[in-house]
């Protein structure tokens, strides 16, 4: 009767939804043999970027950082440290004393306008915060050493000494590609005419990581970043380093992995959602693989993902919604509070409706399946990259299976669910890290900071990736 045919009619609408659907998803979703590809293609650029005549082929820069061992726990002293790069800018106070390690530190904002401004204005504001926080700890008559993290690609020509290659991450401020930003750090102190600052170090942020663990634990020899950009670094040996002159001994290298793909070898990869995304930043083409995993543009993928289902007719009930017109409407807190594990449909539901997207219940089933997809890729991808350099080192070292620790930080990691929460020998099966491509058992071991979180990764079996 008439009853059945309706039924019938809505079951095919559905299937019909469901199709298109998947048709959107699917490029999305990586196999494991196209993972296995990427860890192959890794591996490759990783020896061109190390090699002297082809490291400028590489999309993988492999820069030499001049750090040619990791803390031994000895050290001790009290030092200011700046972290420009990440979500926030902060200053920081250090104390490392016998047996504990105290900081105190003070978030600043710098506004768009300075970001994308005048390195000479960059710059000064930096000076101005530095100036702050020093009275506010009550620091203005001490010369403490200060520490710069500074998470950009940098040529680095000594410790104290790096030059920037370009910028990332949105950032764009003019007069600072191809100076040292130490000098330019210094110049601002002289602008600004406090003459107590003390540059001593400027290191990439995954290099301040991968030290800060290694502090604590001296198989820390990776240091990884899943944040507003994604990068790693690893101790290599000086025997592979033909950028650099000696064979003794290890250099780390700071990989750069974010811009892996620049140069076409990821092409494959990319989704048409992908190409959006990277057409609408301040630097398409490059860092494509940053593109594909990091904070900065999840939301951005997941946002040009729903607008095609909104034409598609399978979002929305296909009615037009201006509001997903808005760059950026879906930031990292969005994704990692969707994907809690368990979260009541009605709390989705309340997230749409707060960012004015007025979703039903089978919209926000779909968002949050489009979420997960977007950030699985993501985790899968960052463990193609992870897989690719713990095999390097083992190989490195002749051993069947390798044994070593990578300090992980950055926003995504800490804020996403599947990121750093679940624990234990959980990790494996989860999706954050090393489950595509490896076999490895990836165990977050402890928490050294609030702003630390250390995986150990035992390399069970990492050959048959
Ligand atoms: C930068 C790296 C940095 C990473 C994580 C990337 O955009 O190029 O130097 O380590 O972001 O902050
Ligand atoms: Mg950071």
């Amino acid at each position: 009767g008439r009853g059945a045919a309706i039924v019938t009619a809505l079951a095919l609408r559905l299937a019909e939804q469901r199709r298109e659907v998947e048709q959107l998803l699917s490029p999305l979703r990586l196999s494991r043999s196209d993972l296995q590809r990427v860890q192959a293609l890794m591996r490759q650029e990783m020896e061109l970027g190390l090699g002297k005549e082809t490291s400028a082929r590489s999309s993988v820069r492999m820069l030499p950082t001049y750090v040619r061992a990791t803390p031994d726990g000895t050290e001790r002293g009290e030092f200011l440290a700046l972290d420009l790069g990440g979500t926030n800018f902060r200053v920081l106070v250090v104390r490392v004393a016998e047996n504990s390690i105290r900081m105190a530190s003070e978030i600043y904002v710098i506004p768009t306008s300075i970001i994308q401004g005048t390195g000479v204005a960059l710059f000064n504001h930096i000076v101005e915060c530095i100036m702050d926080f020093q009275l506010k700890q009550d620091l203005m008559e001490q010369i403490l050493p200060l520490g710069f993290t500074f998470s950009f690609p940098c040529q680095q020509l000594g410790l104290d000494k790096a030059v920037l290659l370009n910028w990332t991450k949105g950032f764009s401020a003019s007069g600072c590609v191809g100076q040292d930003v130490v000098q330019l750090l210094r110049d601002a102190a002289q602008r600004k005419e406090h003459f107590a600052l003390n540059v001593v170090a400027v290191v990439n942020d995954t290099v301040g990581t991968m030290m800060s663990c290694g502090y604590d634990d001296p198989k820390c020899e990776i240091g990884l970043i899943v944040g507003t950009g994604t990068n790693a670094c690893y101790m290599e040996e000086m025997r592979n380093v033909g950028t650099v002159e000696g064979n003794d001994g290890h250099m780390c290298i700071n990989m750069e992995w974010g811009a892996f793909g620049d140069n076409g070898c990821l092409d494959h990869i990319f989704t048409t959602f992908d190409q959006m995304v990277d057409e609408n930043t301040i630097n398409p083409g490059k860092q494509r693989f940053e593109k594909l995993i990091s904070g900065m543009y999840l939301g951005e993928i997941v946002r040009y993902i729903l607008l095609a289902m909104v034409e598609k007719q399978v979002l929305f009930r296909g009615k037009p919604c201006p509001k997903l017109q808005t760059k950026d409407i879906f930031q990292t807190k969005f994704l990692s509070t969707i994907e809690i594990d368990g979260l009541a449909l009605r709390k989705v539901l309340a997230i749409l409706w707060d960012l004015d997207l007025h979703a039903s219940f089978e919209d926000s089933v779909l968002v949050r399946e489009v979420c997960q997809t977007v950030s699985l890729r993501a985790a899968q991808l960052c463990a193609a990259g992870m897989a690719a350099v713990v095999e390097k080192m083992r190989e490195n070292r002749g051993l069947d299976q390798l044994d070593v620790t990578v300090g992980v930080d950055g926003t995504l990691y800490k804020m996403h669910p599947q990121g750093s929460a679940r624990g234990g020998r959980g990790l494996p099966q989860s999706r954050a890290l090393g489950t595509a491509t490896t076999a490895t058992a990836i165990t977050p071991i402890k928490c050294f900071s609030p702003h630390l979180c250390l995986l150990g990764a035992h390399g069970e079996g990492l050959g048959a990736a």
